[in-house]
């Protein structure tokens, strides 16, 4: 282990918190503060600050495991690899190349996810693989890439936010999901800006708000555009904005006047004089932003409520213009990374689209294979979950646990049981991988390095700080390893930034050019905002940090391009520079409830715990302030079911039940009741969730199904 303190980020969330880790007296690292890291000048929350807990967990994983008599058990590594060579092979030799599919995550690094798409094109041929990020923000980036021509989280620092006036967050709880980021939102109202919450819940982002908007769940679209009704209805339309910078005004006006205030407030429960005190607080002061999180994207139509989001922002001018704009708050801690790369079903490296013919000859290019050898776009992942064990006969899963996360969790499971092969890579024996055929051990965040790009579009430097345990490998290893036995013998570095000078070569030109960002840059500078193309090349190549095939400049001036904070200032994306109004109208939930199915349920987070609780559920102090789900509701449907504080309740839906303590509050709506996701077990929220797919962005509708209450004996 190296003895000097180690600069590098937390393993979890997209705020992808600085933090230095040094070694510890009782073995390992520890956390020390890292204050000269912008995003969270220090400050971090009880997860990155116990994060180092899950490198020397007791449960961690260090030999692989392979099935042996219905058991998994240890096994070396070329066993356990050529039991997947074997698993993979077979399923493709009998089905074709698309019996075997791929699941990756969006914690991923962007060298893994890189990797892992070049892996199922290249050494498998498979179109299907996808990933658990399909699930984070993919209504967010379908709507921007709409409406913008380029989807990044945040078009800006999160350092803008309290020079801003008022900043609207839809669905984002901020006070558990990304403590530290609280900071910018007290600076905003220090500094006399407003801050405006929507959500179901009174949950502590919404108590320190301004104002705070509670509609029905699944209905902000509604809400939307209700507020743009009365933007228009009140004359605080920037005209000469929407002449000069946007196009198709007039159909989403016409469709906002028919979403009167009154009906509006039927709809979402929220009041008139609410609406009307929201728009005089966003229209009022020179500069204001809307920022979306899972709440108004984790819905069937939720393209378009994040569609409505950004149309009010484009009417008011408040968009490609300084201390303005619309954002989305990521959530995976290279969720915005991981999309970019080509872990996605539909995507190539550098944001490319796997349908464009230029794109995917640049990609044949970098990576030495015909074009045509490409597979075309696959399934989103629900549907490829949902696919396991039909079509798809054997999966390699990378850094997800889809038995907890993914929605209709039970019918998910039953799905990866059907499977004749399935290998998982992971560090802990998650619920996935204790179904797995076989199971390999990998190195985490503090034992590897790696790139991440957080939700800023900031690309980071995670380095490695700890050797690895005996025994563990890291994924880029593994997928070496596969693609020599599975015959391709070239073109799977494990080198980290091997991987990364070939992922700027692939992405140069892309959308998500990170041509001129290297290891060297990011070592010095506090990350790199992408985009960031790579500065010609003299002719000898010398004195630039560049790729070896990018041009060669004409005069000696070009240096280094400094990465891009803030985009579409001058223009946005598209081909004539100008934003799209995206004509949207108000649409119910997939399912909506009746007389079987009275009560709204919606699923969230708690600050204790991570997505589906893989690591988080493995360190003490966590578990000790966040020990396992519960049902949150409100005094009304408590007393009508007869359930007092900590009592069982069962909540079902028409895909299944669970239970869990309740844990009553005024803080909800009386017709809603919110759980947490991070656990399996009888208290698995997701066993509840709908699988309805958003049509654009395939994301499923996690965040309102119908439900219905039933008190348990005992
Ligand atoms: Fe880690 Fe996110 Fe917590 Fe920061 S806010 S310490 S990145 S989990």
């Amino acid at each position: 282990m190296k003895t000097a303190s180690t600069p590098t980020h937390c393993p979890y969330c997209a705020l992808q918190c600085g933090m230095n880790l040094s070694p510890s007296p009782q073995g390992g690292v520890e956390v020390q503060e890292r204050a000269d890291f912008p995003v969270n000048r220090g400050a971090l929350c009880g997860k990155g600050r116990t994060a180092p807990a899950v490198l020397s967990s007791s449960v961690r994983l260090t030999s692989p495991l392979v099935r042996s008599g219905g058991t998994l058990v240890p096994a070396t590594w070329d066993e356990a690899l050529d039991r997947i060579v074997e698993g993979l092979g077979a399923a493709r030799a009998a089905h074709g190349p698309d019996a075997c599919g791929v699941f990756g995550g969006g914690g991923l690094t962007n060298e893994k996810a890189y990797t892992l798409g070049k892996f199922a094109r290249v050494v498998l041929g498979t179109s299907q693989i996808d990933y658990n990020g399909r699930f984070c923000m993919s209504s967010a980036a379908a709507a921007g890439t709409k409406a913008f021509g380029l989807d990044r989280g945040l078009p800006f620092p999160l350092e803008d936010i309290p020079k801003t006036g008022c900043v609207i967050l839809v669905g984002s709880n901020l006070a558990e999901t990304m403590p530290p980021s609280l900071r910018f939102f007290n600076e905003l109202r220090e500094n006399g800006g407003t801050l405006i919450v929507v959500d179901p819940r009174r949950t502590k982002t919404a108590e320190q708000a301004d104002l705070h908007l509670a509609p029905r769940p699944g209905t902000d679209l509604a809400l939307a555009l209700g507020l743009l009704h009365l933007v228009v209805a009140e004359g605080r339309v920037d005209e000469e904005y929407v002449k000069g910078r946007t196009v198709g005004w007039e159909d989403a006006r016409a469709a906002a006047m028919a979403h009167w205030p009154e009906y509006v407030e039927r709809i979402t429960g929220v009041s008139v004089p609410q609406l009307r005190e929201a728009v005089r607080l966003f229209c009022e002061p020179e500069a204001a932003m809307v920022l979306t999180a899972r709440g108004p994207e984790q819905q069937s139509k939720g393209t378009d409520t994040v569609s409505a989001w950004i149309n009010l922002c484009l009417a008011t001018g408040r968009a490609g213009r300084p201390l303005s704009g619309y954002g989305c708050l990521t959530g995976q801690g290279n969720g915005q990374g991981g999309r970019e790369h080509g872990q996605k079903a539909d995507q190539l490296p550098g944001y490319r689209k796997l349908t464009d013919p230029a794109a995917r000859a640049h990609v044949a290019e970098v990576w030495g294979v015909d074009p045509d050898s490409l597979p075309g776009p696959g399934r989103s992942a629900y549907e490829l979950l949902d696919a396991l064990g039909t079509d798809i006969r054997a999966l390699l899963l990378m850094g997800s646990n889809p038995v907890v996360s993914a929605p209709r969790a039970a019918h998910v499971e039953e799905r990866v049981k059907s499977l004749d092969f399935l290998a998982v890579c992971d560090v802990v024996l998650s619920e996935t991988a204790a179904l797995a055929d076989v199971v390999l051990p990998v190195t985490q965040w503090a034992e590897e390095s790696g790139t991440t790009t957080n939700l800023e579009g900031r690309v980071l430097l995670r380095r490695r700080a700890i050797s690895p345990p005996e025994g563990v490998r890291s994924d880029l290893e593994v997928m070496h390893e596969l693609a020599a036995r599975l015959g391709v013998e070239k073109g799977f570095p494990t080198d980290p930034e091997e991987v990364f000078e070939e992922l700027r070569r692939a992405s140069a030109g892309g959308p998500a050019d990170y041509s001129g960002i290297t290891y060297r840059r990011l070592a010095e500078e506090n990350g790199v905002f992408w985009p960031c193309p790579a500065p010609p090349r003299d002719a000898e190549g010398a004195g630039l940090d560049v790729p070896p095939d990018a041009p060669v400049r004409d005069d000696e001036t070009a240096v280094a391009h400094p990465g891009t904070p803030r985009i579409f200032l001058d223009r946005f994306a598209t081909e004539d520079g100008r934003a799209r109004f995206v004509t949207v109208t108000h649409r119910a939930i997939a399912e909506e409830p009746d007389d079987e199915y009275p009560v709204l349920l919606t699923t969230g987070r708690v600050v204790a715990q991570y997505q589906s609780g893989a690591q988080t559920r493995r360190v003490d102090e966590l578990n000790a302030a966040a020990p396992g789900p519960f049902v949150e509701l409100h005094p009304r449907l408590a007393a009508r079911l007869g359930a007092s504080e900590g009592d069982p309740v069962a909540v079902v839906s028409r895909r299944g039940r669970a239970v869990a303590p309740a844990r009553i509050t005024t803080g909800i709506r009386p017709d809603t009741v919110f759980m947490p996701f991070h656990w399996p077990g009888e208290g698995r929220a997701n066993t509840l969730t709908n699988p309805a797919l958003d049509p654009t962005s395939r994301m499923p509708e996690f965040k309102a199904c119908a439900v219905r209450l039933e008190a348990v004996e005992g």
